[in-house]
């Protein structure tokens, strides 16, 4: 039966697939598909990882120390009954064979579908084994992924699977970011949650904050996924099938058309040289915005080496990928923001018990309170200064004393440099975000102490607005083009322009095509963006005039009412 589920689009395009329930296991797990001749080998290498798991068990129950509650004992010999079920040791078999693919793809599929059958039973005790099940499945998962197979792969074909989940953390989307997906939905989440900007990083059509699409939708049900409207149609009948594969091939023939406008010099129509960036998460996402020829990058989010584990990045590590993204860059500005973690970013190690972390411990304030991990980031920036042309960004600023001790620990870690004689950029400028009202409203105090500002609208948005950007409950009351946030925004620029410090706007409204001539209008020359934004914005560049944008833009700005704002945005955009 065809119905459908309205949420927010968070990631445009469309995309026709199969549905694919979330697990997590399946993220973690690679998935390929074999060529025939290599299937057995690769069962033997299944077969190899149960008897692995099988020894270790063993080896556990041998070692129990006299004097072990008896519960340990009986523990282990569940495992050991788990692992010896056919279910869990035969039936991945089964579809390696069948799939042709990958044991590690096989064994989560079996063990997703297990899990589901344990959610089913009514008695609590049986019910909660499933939980036993998943541990002994990782345990062969680890196993399998210590020792990879050798087998040539055959990549998954595109465009197959939409994955379907209640809830995504930035962290299992960076796991995402190995996988083909077509689309993916969930029930939770905002517009510019650090899920839904990752979303946006990879393209894909998204929508968010369906509220039931996990409950309703059934494992391998045809969906269409539409993330220009927010819509997901499940079971669509033959005539909407028609109708949106022309919309999809309509959406990629302009897609394929904007790719013409990459060695296109990113210049108004008055002339005025625009400077488009890329945001990038990753060292390995510099391909992307070196493809998209971005002028530079405007954000690299640094935390991002800092999930998925349950240790720091050591100093060298660190080093290695600031370098890399520095040498990426071939000389173009790399703009690398200090640690932001806390609120929707959690890390294993910071334990975060905070009421409401959105308000608390979080990017530079947790940097002060732990010294040593900021020093120790901010030693291996300089290290890297040396081999590209980098940019320090600080996050989160609200107040100028907090500012003060952060340059005071920047200053400590140049001059342990200094006494080891390690080469660094002695002139790297350092920028502070504007993302936080207060740091907006007292603009020009920062910027007497900073070498450029960086207006992080995405937080700017949540803070003036009182409106937690994950959210989904309160996601319409999301919007960009408030008054206040304007104003905000149209304050910082003016103190840019006053005091001759360069201000960029990172947040998400820098690549959102319908507001590109708005930003320009009011004086925006530096925009940074997901890589797969630049040629859509660029196209908007090219086509502006910001002298005759600027009166205009001028009047949406002393507009109040969002109906009269609106009016005033398309006529800008016409
Ligand atoms: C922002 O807040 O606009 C920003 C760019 O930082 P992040 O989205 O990582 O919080
Ligand atoms: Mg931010």
């Amino acid at each position: 039966m065809t119905f459908s589920l309205h949420g927010i689009g968070v990631s445009g395009g469309y995309a026709i697939g199969r549905a694919q329930l979330y697990s997590h296991a399946r993220l973690e797990a690679p998935h390929y598909l074999l060529r025939p001749e290599h299937i057995e080998a690769e069962i033997a290498r299944f077969t190899e990882a149960v008897e692995n798991v099988h020894a270790e068990l063993l080896g556990l129950q041998k070692h129990i120390p006299g004097g072990a509650p008896t519960e340990l004992t009986a523990f282990i010999e569940v495992h050991a009954l788990i692992l010896s079920d056919s279910m869990l040791s035969q039936a991945p078999k089964k579809r390696i064979r069948e799939e042709g693919c990958n044991a590690e793809w096989a064994l989560a599929q079996q063990t997703e579908a297990l899990i589901a059958q344990f959610e089913s039973i009514e008695d609590d005790y049986l019910r909660e084994r499933r939980h036993d099940v998943r541990q002994v499945a990782d345990k062969v998962l680890k196993s399998l992924m210590g020792h990879p197979g050798n087998a040539p792969l055959k990549t998954v074909s595109e465009g197959e699977s939409i994955l379907i989940a209640h809830d995504l953390s930035p962290s299992d989307m960076v796991l995402f970011k190995r996988h083909k997906f077509a689309a993916f939905i969930t029930d939770l989440g905002g517009a510019t949650s650090h899920t839904a900007i990752l979303a946006r990083s990879l393209n894909l059509p998204s929508v968010m904050a369906l509220h039931n699409a996990r409950a309703l939708i059934q494992e391998d049900d045809w969906l269409i996924v539409d993330g220009v409207a927010g819509v997901v149609i499940v079971d669509p009948d033959q005539a909407i099938l028609d109708e949106y594969r022309l919309r999809r091939n309509q959406w990629l023939l302009e897609q394929k058309k904007l790719r013409r406008l990459k060695s296109s010099p990113s210049t108004t129509l008055d002339g005025i040289q625009i400077a488009l960036n890329a945001n990038i998460d990753l060292p390995s996402d510099v391909s992307q915005a070196r493809n998209e020829n971005a002028a530079g990058i405007g954000l690299f989010r640094s935390e991002f080496l800092f999930l998925n584990r349950d240790d720091l990045p050591s100093e060298e590590e660190q080093f290695e990928a600031y370098r890399a993204v520095a040498e990426g860059m071939a000389g173009r500005p790399v703009v690398i923001r200090t640690l932001d973690v806390g609120a929707d970013k959690s890390v294993r190690w910071m334990n975060d018990t905070s009421v409401n972390p959105a308000l608390g411990l979080r990017a530079i304030r947790l940097c002060i309170a732990e010294p040593q991990i900021f020093i120790t980031q901010v030693r291996a920036l300089y290290r890297a200064s040396h081999y590209g042309q980098i940019k320090i960004l600080l996050p989160m600023l609200a107040s100028l004393t907090e500012l003060d001790q952060a340059l005071a620990l920047i200053g400590a870690a140049r001059g342990s440099l200094r006494v080891a004689d390690i080469p660094f950029d002695q002139e790297t400028p350092i920028g502070g975000m504007i993302e936080v009202p207060a740091a907006a409203l007292a603009a020009e105090w920062f910027a007497r102490k900073l070498d450029f500002l960086s207006l992080g609208t995405n937080d700017l948005i949540q803070y003036t607005l009182a409106i937690d950007r994950t959210d989904d409950a309160v996601a319409h009351l999301y919007d960009p083009l408030h008054p206040a946030v304007l104003s905000l925004i149209d304050l910082t620029l003016k103190v840019g322009q006053k005091m001759g410090k360069p201000v960029s706007v990172c947040g998400e409204m820098a690549g959102d095509p319908r507001l590109t001539r708005l930003l320009l209008g009011m004086g925006l020359t530096d925009f940074s963006m997901h890589p797969a934004h630049v040629l859509a914005v660029k196209q908007q560049v090219m086509r502006s005039h910001i002298g005759e944008l600027a009166p205009q833009v001028k009047k949406l700005l002393r507009a109040g009412r969002p109906e009269r704002i609106q009016e005033l945005l398309e006529q800008i955009n016409a």
